[in-house]
């Protein structure tokens, strides 16, 4: 896992010290020396993560990532502010900004290599969500970027696990100004509640009684249910080597005690930005995944999701000698109720007719649309004789019953024919018997329509 570290600092001796650092550890290190380079660079998507000095003349480096946060281009990209400034007012400014974290000047090593790493495996999972969610964005779905740059992070529900009541209460009071907060003041009941809850931040004490904050860390993130919330860990100062470790098991950040009510405000804030952001693109993928097999107006799988599935079907009956039936449905005089009633009329029927198709069919039977007003059914285990009296339930189903067009104000007669056939033992190729249940269709239009056609193979 080799990231890019974009290292930006006015002057020479700090670049060239993180990027002899950097470069040790087998990052790739790229520099700039102001502002404006940096963020030319960034929306070239050349870099994973921005290492940012804030002392800069032009553009410092709280407009820099100020800029950076609100361009939907470079949001994404997680930002350490690195600074010598180090008072709560500096640190918060950072953080208002929309830095990722924060580093003191002289950064220490270990905690630079932990930061750096933590962030760059966050954003390899936020660049594969984006990459997979690109096909969300060509098909014209709101673009994720757009809702995250605009997101306050406000008016998220938090779990709260710490068992000293002086210290949960002061923090339950101060997150409660901006979110909805459950406290768990048990340990042993934390990981239930936090996978029963949908929460969007799990801020975790680490110096609990008799129990060892990090293990419950590790174990919410292997649980499926809170594998993506974020985790904020609160430590005493002194505890660097477990709170190292915390960031090493995929804790996402951290506060020390005695907790600054404006930082510990700002780091939930980006952390619940952060979690939406990535659900929505996970929300995308998911949805596109789904678009990429559906027919939008029927609900039915598509043309090309039934083509490439049809093929393992067929592999599939002929491996394990199974029949597998085809049939294609065409709609009849079709283009005479769009001429007569209007398109959307002719929608209506499309809708119900799929309806009408789903309830006569098993679950594992799949229906497609095929074109405009074609659908194509692929029947497993199923001979020619139980596909004919199918088809035929499935024909009075539609010649039975009126359609209801104009919102259910008229009711029409609609017929279908169909062509039905089925697979070849002997591994036939699925373009032939295509052609078959085609022709099938064909001589049920030429016989006289509303009628079932069967043709053996
Ligand atoms: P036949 O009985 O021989 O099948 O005649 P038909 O009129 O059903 O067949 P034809 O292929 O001539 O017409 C199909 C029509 O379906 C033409 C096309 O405009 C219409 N069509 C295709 N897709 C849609 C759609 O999504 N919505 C609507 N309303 N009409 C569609
Ligand atoms: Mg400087
Ligand atoms: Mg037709």
């Amino acid at each position: 896992m080799s990231a890019r570290i974009l290292v930006v600092d006015d002057v020479p001796a700090n670049v060239k010290l993180l990027e002899a650092r950097l470069s040790a550890e087998y990052f790739d290190v790229m520099t700039a020396s102001n502002g404006t380079e940096a963020l030319a660079i960034s929306r070239r998507a050349e870099c994973d993560i921005i290492l940012l000095d804030v002392m800069m003349p032009d553009m410092d480096g709280f407009e820099v990532c100020r800029r950076l946060k609100s361009d939907p281009a470079t949001h994404h990209i997680p930002v350490v502010m690195v600074t010598a400034l180090d008072s709560p007012a500096d640190r918060n400014r950072g953080l208002e900004a929309g830095a990722d974290d924060f580093l003191t000047k002289p950064v220490s090593d270990v905690v630079l290599i932990a930061r750096v790493r933590s962030l760059t495996r966050l954003k390899m999972m936020t660049d594969e969500l984006r990459m997979r969610a690109i096909t969300s964005l060509e098909i014209g779905m709101q673009a994720p970027e757009r809702s995250a740059v605009a997101d306050t992070g406000k008016g998220g529900r938090i779990l709260l696990v710490d068992d000293r009541e002086s210290s949960y209460e002061r923090l339950a009071t101060i997150l409660a100004a901006e979110h909805t907060v459950d406290v768990e003041p048990n340990p042993t009941e934390a990981l239930f509640h936090a996978a029963e809850g949908n929460y969007d931040l799990l801020i975790v004490s680490l110096d609990l009684n008799n129990f060892d904050g990090l293990r419950l860390c590790s174990q919410a993130r292997s649980l499926e249910r809170t594998r993506h919330v974020p985790i904020l860990a609160i430590a005493e100062p002194d505890n660097s080597t477990r709170l190292l470790r915390g960031l090493e098991i995929g804790v996402n950040d951290y506060l020390l005690r005695p907790i600054d009510k404006t930082e510990l405000l700002a780091r939930a804030r980006t952390q619940i930005r952060r979690r939406r952001y990535t659900d929505h693109l996970r929300d995308n993928v998911q949805n596109s995944i789904e678009m990429a097999i559906t027919d939008a107006l029927t609900g039915l799988h598509n043309r090309r999701y039934m083509e490439s599935h049809l093929a393992t079907l067929a592999e599939q009956a002929a491996t394990r000698g199974k029949p597998l039936a085809l049939m294609i449905l065409d709609i009849d005089y079709f283009k005479s109720i769009n001429d007569n009633y209007g398109h959307d009329a002719g929608d209506d029927v499309l809708r119900e007719f799929a309806v009408r198709v789903r309830k006569s069919i098993r679950g594992i039977d799949l229906a497609c649309r095929y074109g405009g007003e074609e659908f194509v059914i692929v029947m497993p285990e199923t001979d020619l004789h139980v596909a004919g009296m199918v088809a035929e339930r499935l024909r009075r189903s539609i010649a039975g019953e009126p359609f209801a067009i104009h919102k259910g104000a008229k009711r029409i007669e609609v017929t279908i024919s169909i062509g039905l056939t089925t697979l070849e033992q002997k591994g036939e190729a699925v373009a032939d018997v295509l052609k078959r249940a085609d022709t099938a269709l064909y001589r049920a239009k030429h016989d006289g329509r509303n009628r079932v056609v069967s043709q053996a193979a």
